[in-house]
């Protein structure tokens, strides 16, 4: 892997007065959940215009669950990997401020991280559109049943965002304020491609923050957007940037 790079981010998270993290599906496929945009995904078996729009929902909720029951079993195996335990030891190390996700699994929380904006919501919790309750999907057995609302018997849906809903404003929110106030970005996992996450490293460039890219493949940033990109999975490059900076740290005693 190219140590020189790893280095010169290692230097500049110390030297940084805000950091932020953007995540991706990429993140978490090293948890073995793959990213439904795949050849062989999700959305190559369920329709993700009828699946995952919320149109549908309404349409036909039992029938959306045959594919959000596979989504939550998948997410219900995973646990954290390397990539999101080094993001929560930054943050614990006082030199993360905050964790922006587009990923719906909970996995930042999971390893440990305490500032974390989902953009997409989260399969951790269930909602009725009904009567506005709310609980974990934990309690439920998705499984074998469709889950309904304890209090008025509606079909329950994950806290996620569907195609045509809203992105929820607090995330939106809170996330361009930190975009605005970091001064350098880390990318990671994600083409950053879909708006509003498009929008976060270029609001946060035109601010004059650095950014960072942490991706197997090259992305529409890269050259652009991005100041250099460390192609390597987050599972192999963060912790090597964490173990740097504390032996930074160690030298400081
Ligand atoms: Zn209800």
């Amino acid at each position: 892997m190219a140590d020189d790079l790893l280095i010169r981010l290692a230097d500049e998270i110390r030297a940084s007065k805000k950091t932020i993290a953007l995540t991706g599906a990429g993140i978490s496929v090293e948890s073995g959940i793959p990213d439904f945009r795949s050849a062989g995904g999700l959305w190559s078996r369920y329709d993700p215009e009828e699946y995952a729009h919320i149109d549908g929902f309404h349409r036909d909720p039992v029938k959306i669950w045959n594919m959000l029951r596979e989504i939550i079993a998948v997410i219900r195996a995973a646990e954290p990997n390397p990539g999101h335990c080094a993001l929560a030891e930054l943050e614990e190390m006082g030199y993360l401020s905050s964790v922006i996700t587009q990923n719906v699994d909970g996995l930042h929380q999971a390893a440990g991280s305490r500032r974390v904006i989902e953009f997409h919501g989260s399969n951790r919790y269930l909602i009725c559109l009904r009567c506005g309750y709310r609980g974990e999907t934990e309690a439920f057995d998705t499984d074998a049943t469709v889950p309904r609302c304890p209090q008025c018997d509606a079909v329950l849906k994950p806290d996620v965002v569907f195609f045509g809903e809203p992105i929820p404003g607090d995330a939106m929110r809170e996330a361009f304020e930190e975009a605005r106030q970091a001064d350098l970005v880390l990318v990671i996992g994600t083409s950053a491609v879909v708006f509003p996450a498009s929008s976060i490293p270029s609001t946060a460039r035109d601010r004059g923050a650095r950014v960072v890219e942490i991706n197997l493949e090259e992305t529409p940033l890269t050259g652009r957007i991005s100041d250099y990109i460390i192609q390597a999975p987050a599972g192999e490059a963060l912790p090597q940037v964490v173990a740097l900076l504390r032996e930074r740290l160690g030298g400081e005693e």
